[in-house]
């Protein structure tokens, strides 16, 4: 017997938990998950005449494989077992050994060092921390901003909040305190070359101050859902090379196939100097996310005054889910993952294909497995949560954006179900 009804744990919830961007006290009502198992979370109660939802979010873009998997239950049981956690001071693991080389092995090819830890959001501080102590191990302290494109999200601790879109989210609330960083603005969906060469006289004239260039690449995620040519990767990765730059994609939401290719880096075929991966690392089991480098920053790194990376919370190469992302990968990898991704991305496309003709509509758009519908206004929240939940489907529209990321095991189906959703969210909003 559960120890509260579903009622008592939703007043208890407005009483005392603090959700994501949340007020408190709770004025927000959630629904109560019971369990959750393949593509489908299961209600404690029924709402909208539902108990079970499919999945149109992967619980924020992280569960590609669907819940309560066996292959990643029985690694975590088995890690269970040995040990659930340990200090990494001192001490290594073969879970975080072996995830650590099957990450390089399956990166761009010079990455070849990997800090394991604990979040997206901390891995993009890590990343920003390689760069700058970079250039200050080899005698160029100056080079401590940060170059990026308006419209992204990093996260929210505080050198991701400094590099995500300035007009978006919370920014305001951290006008003046914030690291001062440099913005061009967003990518056009389609090249342009005066666009591209912005870019390039930009890092041309900050060269001297500029430590690094962060930027989703491909797809600028949680900052609007935004989808950009790959060719401006390319003119990231000349600018670097050609200005002393160090490039870093914050691959966190794109990894692991959403887009189509293994890391949207591949799209452009081209390298960073340092990669940050989370949500789907770990098939969206445990929290843990990684920050990669190449030989060059961490040797860079080693020959300073301080030749230690500057960071080392508690619970960092947490051995179960370093076990569980190892297995999360080899799951990936060992199916025809490219062609599930095309699946996906061919159900997305038929499905919302109509919701251009939707009034309020301003444009529909569809990489890999992430579905996106733009309206022309602010979504009502709550009525478009509501009309997907009525369509059997779980969804987070925000802003003026109704979207989903669908696991990667949906069946066609399911995603037939997630557009009919998507498109009574965006009729609804
Ligand atoms: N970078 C990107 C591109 C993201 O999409 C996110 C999460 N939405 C983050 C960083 C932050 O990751 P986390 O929420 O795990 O801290």
């Amino acid at each position: 017997m559960p120890e509260f009804t579903p009622a008592e744990l939703r007043a208890l919830d407005r009483a005392h938990v603090w959700h994501p961007y949340g007020p408190m006290p709770g004025r927000t009502d959630p629904l109560v998950v019971e369990s959750a198992s393949g593509v489908r979370l299961r209600l404690a109660e029924e709402v909208h005449g539902r108990r079970e939802l499919v999945d149109g979010m992967s619980s924020w873009w992280s569960a590609v494989h669907g819940y309560n998997h066996p292959v990643l239950n029985e690694a975590a049981t088995a890690q269970l077992g040995r040990m659930s956690h340990v200090m990494f001071g001192g001490l290594t693991h073969e879970p975080a050994v072996r995830l650590a080389t099957r990450l390089v092995e399956i990166t761009p090819e010079p990455l070849r060092h990997v800090f394991l830890c604990d979040s997206g959001s901390v891995s993009v501080e890590v990343a920003v921390k390689m760069c700058l102590q970079y250039w200050r191990s080899v005698g160029r302290p100056a080079k401590q901003r940060l170059l990026t494109w308006r419209g992204g999200y990093h996260g929210d601790t505080w050198q991701p909040m400094s590099v995500c879109d300035p007009e978006g989210g919370m920014h305001e609330l951290w006008q003046g305190v914030l690291p001062r960083q440099l913005f061009a603005d967003a990518p056009p969906a389609a090249y342009e070359e005066s666009y591209a060469q912005g870019l390039r006289e930009l890092v041309a004239r900050h060269a001297d101050e500029l430590a690094a260039i962060i930027v989703e690449p491909v797809v600028q995620g949680a900052g609007g859902m935004r989808f950009h040519s790959p060719e401006y990767l390319r003119v990231l990765r000349e600018a670097c090379d050609e200005y002393g730059v160090l490039l870093v994609l914050d691959e966190i939401a794109t990894g692991f196939g959403r887009t189509g290719t293994l890391f949207a880096a591949g799209h452009a075929g081209i390298a960073p100097d340092v990669m940050c991966l989370g949500k789907a690392l770990t098939g969206g089991y445990l929290t843990m996310a990684a920050t990669l480098c190449t030989a060059r920053v961490a040797e860079g790194i080693s020959r300073g005054k301080v030749p230690v990376l500057a960071h080392g919370p508690t619970f960092m190469g947490n051995p179960l889910a370093s076990a569980v992302a190892c297995a999360s990968i080899d799951l990936l990898l060992g199916q025809d993952w490219q062609q599930e991704i095309k699946r996906l991305e061919t159900g997305l496309r038929d499905g919302l294909a109509e919701a251009a003709a939707l009034p309020g509509v301003r444009d529909v758009r569809v990489l890999g497995g992430i579905g996106v519908v733009q309206l022309d206004h602010e979504i009502d929240m709550a009525a478009a949560t509501a009309a997907a939940v009525r369509e059997g489907v779980w969804l987070r529209p925000f802003r003026d954006l109704v979207y989903t990321m669908p696991p990667y095991v949906t069946s066609d189906e399911d995603v037939d179900r997630i557009c009919r959703a998507v498109r009574a969210a965006a009729a609804a909003g």
